[in-house]
This record gives structure tokens, sequence and C-alpha cells, in this order.
């Protein structure tokens, strides 16, 4: 078994390989392997992993290239992370992807989509729209067309045909997946300093340019290490951080977090990797149907969802509760529209639960982290000192 410091040092090369060469690799094997990119957040990537191919989810460049021709694709009102996508674009980073998936999560992506079509990226470019109506006579079925779709283009590319066996198979695998993921949220809730923050963030990153059966041997070898009694408690507060579904932060501001004093007991930066809820039925005939139905009633809460019969409020304020987390931290990144137009009813939600929360906003290559330390840093103190007082009178 790998040391748990050796996987470690693995995923974080891997999470922020821009060349994706472990994913070329995996292609070359076999003439009839197919990479198909996926934007954040959420994707069905056993779809594509029953047809005989990789779904590669392309997060942004974060703070490891320097953006110049992105910038001139996009206004400076627009968050960052799409100019990043643009610089791998236009650099050749993305060459060997067959096609690309945009889930419909705001305006800038659906331009995105537009740019890579107009330049003529992938063999297909697919914006792929989800419902916003939940009954499955409706948007179920609009979803499953949109699926179906997604598979006809890669049946196009290789000539797979997708079964039901195979769909319930890799559909298994997920399952896995998400499974071994929450059950080390799990153990992170009561005992974070045995993985820290920027760790697990790595390990969830790596898995999204890995075959599903590799990452879930990681999650499964980090999961036995973080049973043992490893690493001390330090004197930190708990928190959620909420509002970094899209565009990541960077690296350094989650380290910076966990600096000033706070330990992230749960978060959304890798959410599609989290987005179903529980187990996808893998037995059904119709198992296109299944992951339609989990997307239906198993989605977490998100500000790209709308979500009126089950309020993302009360959803976020649940899982504080269930991390028995001190506070929130509202990280979202500059100029975003689905994260910042929410805000304002979280926070009053917050306030009125009398849960403690503080908020900033950063862009993916954000490199100064002083202003931020010292803000988290205050919000750690006077939760330690004053954890008793009314949250108005702190
Ligand atoms: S970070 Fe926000 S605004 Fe930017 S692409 Fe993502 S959801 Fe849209």
């Amino acid at each position: 078994m790998k040391s748990l410091e050796e996987i470690l040092e693995y995923t974080s090369q891997l999470a922020f390989d821009l060349e994706f060469r472990h994913a070329r690799d995996w292609k070359a094997e076999d003439p009839t392997r197919v990479l198909i990119g996926y934007l954040p957040i959420y994707f069905p990537r056993e779809i594509v992993h029953a047809m005989n191919g990789l779904a590669v989810g392309i997060m942004g460049a974060g703070d490891r290239i320097q953006i110049i021709k992105g910038d001139a694709y996009y206004q400076s009102y627009i968050c960052h992370m799409p100019r990043g996508i643009i610089e791998l674009a236009l650099n050749g980073n993305l060459d060997n992807f067959d096609g690309f998936i945009f889930p419909s999560i705001c305006d800038v992506i659906r331009n995105l989509s537009g740019m890579f079509q107009i330049l003529g990226k992938g063999k297909f470019v697919k914006y792929l729209d989800y419902p916003q109506n939940f009954l499955s006579h409706v948007g179920g079925e609009f979803y499953r067309a949109e699926l179906m779709h997604v598979i006809q283009e890669i049946e196009k590319l290789n000539g797979v045909k997708l079964s039901p066996e195979k769909l319930n198979q890799s559909i298994r695998l997920y399952n896995r997946n998400r499974k071994l993921i929450e059950e080390i949220y799990t153990i992170r809730q009561d005992y974070p300093w045995r993985l820290s923050a920027v760790d697990l963030y790595h390990l969830l990153r790596a898995g999204l340019t890995l075959p599903v059966e590799m990452h879930n041997e990681l999650l499964e070898t980090v999961l036995i290490h973080i049973q043992e009694d490893i690493g001390e408690e330090m004197d930190k507060i708990k928190v959620v951080v909420s509002g970094a579904f899209c565009e990541q932060p960077p690296v350094g501001l989650i380290k910076t977090i966990e600096i000033a004093g706070c330990y992230i007991v749960d978060d959304d930066f890798m959410l599609g990797s989290r987005w179903i809820e529980g187990d996808v039925d893998d037995t059904s005939d119709d198992p296109v149907g299944a992951l339609v139905d989990a997307y239906l009633s198993q989605s977490t809460f998100s500000s790209a969802v709308y979500d009126i019969e089950n309020p993302k409020s009360q959803r976020l304020l649940e899982l504080v509760r269930r991390r028995k987390a001190d506070g929130i931290i509202f990280a979202a990144p500059s100029f975003c529209d689905p994260a910042l137009l929410d805000r304002p009813t979280l926070q009053n939600a917050c306030e009125e639960a009398g849960i403690r929360y503080i908020s900033f906003q950063y862009h993916e290559n954000t490199g100064q982290f002083k202003v931020i330390q010292e803000q988290v840093g205050a919000f750690s103190d006077s939760i330690k000192l004053w954890e008793d007082m009314p949250l108005e009178a702190s």
C-alpha cells in the first residue's frame, strides 16, 4: 500500500497538470478511446466511461499560466476562469480532446462554448442545458434528450454503442467514487487535521483527469490512512466554504484559510464530483433514465440550480449544522453572477439562524492573501473568544 505522502504528492502533481498528460497517455493505448472535456460544474461522467471514453474536468488554469491571449476574448467585468480556458485552448493544451461539454451554468459558459465552436476545437462542442423544471415528464424528458445527444456524438466518434449493462457498471463505479469521497468528508468532519483541505482538494481535483477505477483506488487508500489517529489537532474553528463551485480558488487561498485558524469541514470546490447525493440506481433496464432521475431528485444545492421548492439557504444551514461548523466563509469568484446574486439571500438566512459568516471575492490567480488572512484570522478569533455571545453583540 502506498503511503499517504506518496499519494498526496502524486495527486498534487496531477491536479494541476494542464497538459493533461495522464489522460493523453490513457487515450493513446487504444484507438477507440476518446477524451471528452467538461467544464464546471456537474456532468454525468458515467455515460462517457460506458462508451470507452474518459471525461476530463477542465476547471481553468488557476494561477499556473500567464494569461495573454485569453484577456482579448473577455471584457474586464467577466470572471477569470474562461480566460484561462481560452488560453489553454489557444496554446494547444486541449488538442487531444475529442469533444467538449459546456454544462449550462451561466452566460459566460454559454459564450465560451460558442468560442470553442468558432475556434474549431474538438470534433463536437455541446452546450448541455440542464432542466430547471424537476418534473420527470417535463424537465426529465428534456434532460434525457440532452444526454441522448451527447451519447450520439460519442458514438459518432468511436462507434461504441451504449449498452445498459455497461452503463450500469459505470454507474456502480461512480457510486463507489461518490461514497468514498463522502466517507473522507465524514472523517474530516471530526478529525480535519488528518488530511488538510489542500490535500483533499488535490485528491479530488486529480480525480477529474483519471479513470474512475484508478481514482477509487487512491481514495480507498487515503481512507485507510485517515482512519488512523494521525496528525495533531490545533486550536481552530470549523467552517464551511460556500460559493466557490465554478472558478476555483487558488490553492494559496485554501491554505490561507487554514493557516488563519480554520478547519474547512465542507466546501463546494469540487462540487461536480459530489453533485449526486446517495447512489444512482445501478440495476435499471433504463440506466439513462436512472441518471436523469438522480439529477432531478438527488442533486445537491448550488447557485446554478433554480430550487424554489427546496431552498438552498435552508440546505446550506442544514449542512453547517450537520458538520458542526462554527461558521461560513462565503468565497466567490469576482464577477460570478450566480454566486454573488445568491449571496444576500444566504447571508440573511445565516443572520436569522444566528450563524456567523464572512465574505470575500477572489480570482483563480489571486496572488495576495494578506488581507484575506487578516479577515479570516479575525473571524476565527472572534468565534473562539465570543462563541456564546449573541450574533448582533459580537
Ligand atoms: S465563475 Fe461564475 S460567472 Fe464565471 S463561469 Fe463560473 S458560474 Fe459563470
